[in-house]
C-alpha cells in the first residue's frame, strides 16, 4: 500500500499540465491535476491558435483546451479545483498544501505557467479594468469602432493587434524600439493593416483618465525625448510573461526572471519534483513546447516512481 494519496500530483491545468495528465493516465499512474480556476491556462484567453500542429485552419484556445481536458480525462486523469499554498518536499513523498487540507504524492509536476507582465507606470493599476487590459480576447469587443492602443512588440502584441482590428476603428501600436521582436509573418501582416499606426521608439509614461476611466496615454519618444498625449478609449498591454513561481522561490533554483531550472527530463534539483511548460526556463514558450514538456515530465515521473518502488 503506497504511503501517498496519489502517484503524481500535477499543479496547473494549461497545455503542459493537461498533457502530463494524459501521459500519466496512460501509464496507469494515479494522478490528479490541481487547477486554481479553470483548466486551460493562457490558452483560455487566446482567441485563435494558428501554430499548433494538426489544426490547419487554426483553433480557438478555449476549444483546444477543452479537447486536451477531455482526452486526459478519458485516460483516467482526475481534475480538481484547488489552490496550492505550499509544496513541502520530503523523503519518500512530497506534500502539497492546499487552501483546505493537504495531499501527498510520490512525484509532483509543477505546471503553473506564467502571468502577464505589467509596465509598472502610473495609472496602470488604477485604470486596469477601466480602459487598461491585458487580454485582448477578453476585452477587445468592448472597443467596437473606438480608437485604442496596444503596447509591446512581441508575438503577443502583434497577434492581439491583428485580432483587435476586428473591432477597433484604429489601433496605435506602441513599441519601445524601432524593430519588432515578434515573428516576421505577424510583422508583415500588422504593417500592412490600414487600421494600425505604429509608434516606434516610444514608451508609455502614464495612463491618464478620470472617474469615467482611461482617456489617454502620456507617451515619450526615447530617441528625441519628446513627450505627447495620445487620446484613446482603451489600452492593451502585451509585453511578455512572468512565471508563477513566487510561492517556490525558497524551494527551487530559479533563473533571474523566476523561471524554474530543469534538466532535459524536466527534473528540478529535488528528486521527484518536475516542472513543465511556461513556468520552466527555456527559449520558446509555446503551446507546442508546453505539450512536449508535459509528456517528458510525466514519463520521467513514471521512471522515478518505478525506481522508488524497486527501492
Ligand atoms: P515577448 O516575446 O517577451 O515580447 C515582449 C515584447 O514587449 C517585446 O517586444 C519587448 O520589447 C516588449 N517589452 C517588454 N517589457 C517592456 C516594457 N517594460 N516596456 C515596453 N515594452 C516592453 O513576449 P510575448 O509577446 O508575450 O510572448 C511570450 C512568449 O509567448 C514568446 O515565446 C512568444 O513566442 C509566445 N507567443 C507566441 C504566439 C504565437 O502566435 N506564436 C503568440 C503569443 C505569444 P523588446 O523587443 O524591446 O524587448
Amino acid at each position: 500500500m503506497a504511503q501517498w494519496d496519489y502517484d503524481v500530483i500535477i499543479i496547473g491545468g494549461g497545455p503542459a499540465g493537461l498533457t502530463a495528465g494524459l501521459y500519466a493516465g496512460r501509464a496507469r499512474l494515479k494522478a490528479v491535476l490541481l487547477e486554481k480556476l479553470i483548466h486551460g491556462g493562457q490558452m483560455m484567453t487566446t482567441d485563435f491558435v494558428e501554430n499548433y500542429p494538426g489544426f490547419p485552419e487554426g483553433i480557438s484556445g478555449a476549444e483546444l483546451s477543452d479537447r486536451m481536458r477531455q482526452q486526459a480525462e478519458r485516460f483516467g486523469l482526475e481534475i480538481r479545483t484547488a489552490e496550492v499554498r505550499e509544496l513541502q518536499p520530503g523523503d519518500g513523498f512530497h506534500t502539497v498544501k492546499l487552501e483546505e487540507g493537504e495531499l501527498k504524492a510520490g512525484a509532483v509536476i509543477i505546471a503553473t505557467g506564467a502571468s502577464y507582465k505589467r509596465l509598472g507606470v502610473p495609472g496602470e493599476d488604477k485604470f486596469t479594468g477601466r480602459g487598461v487590459s491585458f487580454c485582448a480576447t477578453c476585452d477587445g469587443a468592448l472597443y467596437r469602432d473606438q480608437e485604442i492602443a496596444m503596447v509591446g512588440g512581441g508575438d503577443s502584441a502583434l497577434s492581439e493587434t491583428i485580432f483587435l482590428t476586428r473591432f477597433a476603428k484604429k489601433i496605435h501600436l506602441i513599441h519601445r524600439r524601432d524593430e519588432f521582436r515578434g515573428a516576421k509573418y505577424l510583422q508583415e501582416k500588422v504593417l500592412n493593416m490600414d487600421k494600425v499606426q505604429v509608434h516606434w521608439d516610444t514608451v508609455v509614461q502614464e495612463f491618464q483618465g478620470d472617474e469615467q476611466g482611461l482617456n489617454g496615454l502620456k507617451l515619450k519618444n526615447v530617441k528625441s525625448g519628446e513627450t505627447s498625449f495620445l487620446p484613446v478609449e482603451g489600452a492593451f498591454v502585451a509585453i511578455g510573461i512572468t512565471p508563477n513561481t513566487e510561492w517556490l522561490k525558497d524551494l527551487l533554483p530559479l533563473d533571474e526572471w523566476g523561471f524554474i531550472f530543469t534538466d532535459p527530463e524536466m527534473a528540478t534539483k529535488i528528486p521527484g519534483i518536475f516542472a513543465a511548460g511556461d513556468v520552466r526556463a527555456k527559449n520558446l514558450w509555446q503551446i507546442a513546447t508546453a505539450v512536449g514538456d508535459g509528456a517528458v515530465a510525466a514519463n520521467a515521473a513514471e521512471h522515478f516512481l518505478q525506481q522508488v518502488k524497486q527501492g
